[in-house]
């Protein structure tokens, strides 16, 4: 079955900056899954996805425009420490997770305080080229369930 809109697939990956360093990969036994054709992922890899199939390897380059975007120079926030979700003392240079409306997000501190914390929104791959090496675990046709949520759902992780 090949990838199109409204089908579920599943990869593992690693993601590599310009230089060639690994950022992040998937677990081993925790694939990526995501709904084709919703920009569950970032767009120039979704388009690398269409008309793969279980089984296939590639590498795929992408711009900062294809991957997180552009960075934003304004992007500075105060938020307070109540809506940050990474536990322990915060050091100006590390990813934490806060909660928004629009839920978990990925910030980076700049400068923490007692009660509230700066950080930069930009996400942190934003403005940086990179590479996937892809493999596509599995493909399969969406439940009418995951087409109406427009994301996919896996096995025990269901979120609502
Ligand atoms: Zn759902």
């Amino acid at each position: 079955m090949n990838i199109e809109k409204d089908r579920v697939v599943s990869f593992h990956y690693v993601l590599r900056d310009a230089e060639g360093a690994e950022v992040e990969r998937s677990g081993p036994d925790e694939p990526m899954l995501y709904l084709h054709g919703h920009e569950g992922i970032v767009p120039g890899l979704e388009a690398a996805m269409s008309g793969r199939a279980a089984g296939d390897r590639f590498t795929v380059t992408l711009s900062a425009e294809e991957g997180y975007g552009p960075r934003h120079a304004d992007a500075l926030q105060r938020i307070p420490m109540k809506a940050v979700m990474t536990r322990g003392k915060l050091k100006p240079g590390q990813v934490i997770a806060v909660n928004t409306e629009h839920g978990p997000r990925q910030v980076t501190v700049v400068k923490a305080g007692k009660f509230v914390v700066d950080v930069d929104v930009n996400h942190p791959l934003a403005g940086r080229a990179l590479s996937f090496e892809v493999e596509i675990v599995d493909v399969r046709e969406a439940s009418a369930e995951e087409k109406a949520h427009r994301h996919a759902h896996g096995p025990g992780h269901h979120h609502h």
